[in-house]
């Protein structure tokens, strides 16, 4: 395994920082400072250290989580919210989220120790398409739809949503399914916001070609292999 995959993989830092500390002299392979690039190890026989600490290597994991509305996106505790790190207690490898939602937005995280594949989910260059659940206040009829599919200009730059599909009118709210291939902060609710419609709840349901399905809201899971294979293929074909 080449020595920046194993670093990342062991949860020290990306590939690309590990080849700039591997150059600054901080890590060492059976007690020998490496400073070349592209070198290969044996994670069953060889020691590695960074700054001087024994670095295990650790198998790839990959998970995803139903965010329940009202929790924060953040592994380390919060003085008055519950995070997330409560409901994934039980996972044994140290995982991060890749990609955020908001305190009061529920549904689908993927959860990764693999930090490259945590920084290109989150990279807008890998466009990974998105889809949101969205109940907003009032009605949506055709012509407003029709706007909507067009896009609009928020504060920071035109947002055009990928797909948006009315799923039901209620009384004086509507569920609306929303895609986009990016995630500006609070990029779903300043969409609807810019037409007048706030939102009431919004769930995401889906990542590239990972869905939400039917998993319990406060509960995770791994990814099956063929979700795993499914996802490294749509980032690296660019959605
Ligand atoms: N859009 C939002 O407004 N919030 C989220 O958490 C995700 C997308």
């Amino acid at each position: 395994m080449r020595l920046n995959k194993f670093l990342s993989t062991a949860g020290v830092c990306s590939r690309r920082k590990a080849d700039e500390y591997i150059k600054r002299g901080f890590v060492k392979v059976n007690s020998k400072i490496v400073k070349e690039l592209g070198i290969t190890i044996n994670p069953e026989k060889d020691i590695v250290e960074f700054r001087d600490r024994i670095i295990k290597a650790q198998k790839l994991v990959y998970a995803i989580l139903n965010k329940p509305c009202c929790y924060l996106t953040q592994l380390g505790e919060h003085p008055e919210k519950p995070t997330i790190a409560q409901l994934i207690k039980n996972i044994n490898q140290r995982v991060y989220p890749a990609g955020r939602l908001d305190y009061n937005v529920e549904g689908l995280i993927i959860l990764t120790n693999d930090g490259d594949l945590a920084k290109k989910i989150m990279h807008p260059k890998h466009e990974l398409q998105k889809v949101y659940l969205a109940v907003v206040k009032g009605l949506i009829d055709e012509e407003l739809l029709k706007k909507m599919q067009k896009g609009v200009m928020l504060e920071d730059g035109f947002a055009k949503p990928d797909n948006i599909k009315l799923i039901k009118a209620l009384s004086n709210k509507t569920q609306i399914e929303i895609a986009f291939h990016e995630g500006r902060k609070h990029l779903v609710k300043r969409f609807f916001l810019a037409f007048n419609r706030p939102i009431q709840h919004l769930k995401r349901i889906a990542i590239g070609p990972i869905a939400l399905g039917d998993l319990e809201r406060g509960k995770w899971r791994y990814l099956r292999q063929n979700e795993i294979k499914a996802l490294l293929k749509a980032i690296n074909n660019g959605g």
